[in-house]
């Protein structure tokens, strides 16, 4: 037998242990539509306006009456045993993330008011806003408070220093509530969205910051939004401000009161997201892998496929590795969080972190496997570096992040 006999082929997911017939299923339908539907329609609309992104004739549009058809929905999803749904998710996610980082996330995004409707188990909502009948967002950053949002317990924050106001407040009103202020122009799907599941201060008139969730459908009075963001990566995925002007909304709307009931709730929601951003730009990781492997294939420099030479196989074999490494980290970790009785903040973070650094380490190593054709709009990398940029600020600052997820090992009984 030759060596050349012993050569293992990888399937686009490396290194993986065989999958369940239905997990193969499910593979091959979120990679077909991620081929044939979001890759082709983010470079399109990576090339346009912010504006032009959400006008009622953009390609825009097709990604969520395309994905409708894959039939996946949060609540089946969320039926499944722990261990098949801690399995499944990283597989549809990267999938996604290959298609194209940005529009996963707006996929991503559009889910998280049903993501906090089972969660907070406030189920009745469903009749009223039944999943998939609209479109999602998460408002929770603010202009004067980014990092600040996401620091809940302010395990990040410096000795001695002080909130400071929020830009957004919820009140208690007669029966319900009422939402004045504004969210940051950073809301995924702000500009699109119908229904926002909004983490804001909760003024009951005591003078102490508290917080809260609430649900505030989008296409109530009082509610304007800001203009579309224009930005260097994920371009095609809108954001925009969320302004609320004394928008009123009925009592049940509280998904999480002050407290220990905002502390689980936020606790729930960077647990799932940061795991889901994971496994996100682990697919994008692959893809700029997947487009360097092609070109040193076919690109021909000194006479021979650039392939050949060895310090671009070297350079291949690292890309290869790390988004291994990554997609090896957030398969564990949406397995433990699936099953265990608590999930792990700590590793949602670690697996956010090392996916997003990845895919931006990887996408830049493409560009340098392409050449100049790299740094040109002609050629798929660029702008996959620029979506994994952002990504390493998206759903909190990888370094603020770090400090939370490292505040998460200390035993506090040993001190
Ligand atoms: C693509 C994208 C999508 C996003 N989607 C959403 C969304 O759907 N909903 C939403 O509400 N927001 C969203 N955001 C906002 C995002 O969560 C914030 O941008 C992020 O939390 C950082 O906040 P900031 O931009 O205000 O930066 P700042 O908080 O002002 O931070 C600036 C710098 O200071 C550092 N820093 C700040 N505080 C600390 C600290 N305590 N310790 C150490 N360093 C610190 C940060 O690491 C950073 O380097 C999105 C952002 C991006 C880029």
């Amino acid at each position: 037998m030759t060596a050349h006999a012993l050569q293992v082929t990888l399937c686009p997911t490396g290194f993986e242990a065989p999958l369940s017939e239905v997990e193969q299923a499910i593979q091959a339908s979120t990679r077909k539509f991620a081929q044939i539907v979001m890759e082709p329609l983010a470079a399109r609309l990576d090339k346009l306006s912010a504006a032009e992104v959400i006008e009622p004739d953009s390609p825009y549009w097709q990604l969520f009456s395309e994905f409708k058809k894959l039939g996946l929905t949060l609540g089946e999803l969320l039926q499944l045993p722990a261990g098949e749904r801690g399995r499944l998710m990283p597989i549809i996610f990267e999938e996604l993330g290959a298609g194209d980082g940005g529009l996963a996330v707006s996929l991503g995004a559009s889910l998280l008011p049903w993501l906090m409707i089972y969660a907070t188990g406030k189920t009745a909502l469903l009749s009223r806003y039944p999943e998939g009948s609209a479109i999602g967002c998460w408002g929770i950053t603010e202009p004067d408070h980014g990092s600040d949002t996401l620091d809940f317990g302010r395990m990040c924050a410096q000795p001695g220093s002080e909130y400071g106001r929020s830009n957004c407040v919820v009140r208690p009103q007669g029966d319900g509530f009422v939402v004045d202020g504004q969210k940051a122009a950073w809301v995924s799907n702000g500009t699109v969205a119908q229904l926002c599941v909004l983490f804001a201060a909760y003024d009951d008139g005591s003078g102490e910051h508290k917080q809260c969730v609430v649900l505030v459908p989008l296409d109530v009075e009082g509610v304007k939004r800001g203009k579309p963001l224009e930005k260097m990566g994920q371009r095609a995925l809108p954001q925009g401000e969320l302004f609320f002007d004394g928008v009123q909304i009925p009592a049940d709307h509280l998904l999480a009161g002050p407290g220990a009931e905002y502390e689980q709730a936020i606790y729930a929601i960077l647990t799932e997201a940061n795991a889901l951003m994971g496994s996100i730009w682990v697919g994008a990781a692959r893809r700029a892998y997947e487009h360097a492997h092609g070109y040193a294939h076919e690109r021909k420099q000194g006479g021979v496929p650039i392939i050949r030479h060895q310090n671009v196989r070297s350079r291949l074999f690292h890309m290869m590795r790390r988004v291994e490494a990554a997609r090896a980290l957030n398969h564990r970790v949406h397995l433990f969080n699936a099953t265990a009785p608590v999930p792990a903040l700590q590793g949602s973070i670690a697996s956010k972190i090392t996916s997003t650094q990845t895919a931006f380490e990887v996408a830049s190593d493409a560009i340098q496997m392409f050449g100049g054709n790299g740094v040109t709009r002609e050629y798929p990398v660029e702008k996959l570096m620029r979506d994994a940029r952002s990504s390493m600020i998206e759903d909190g600052c990888n370094e603020m992040l770090a400090i939370k997820g490292g505040t998460l090992l200390i035993d506090r009984e040993r001190l």
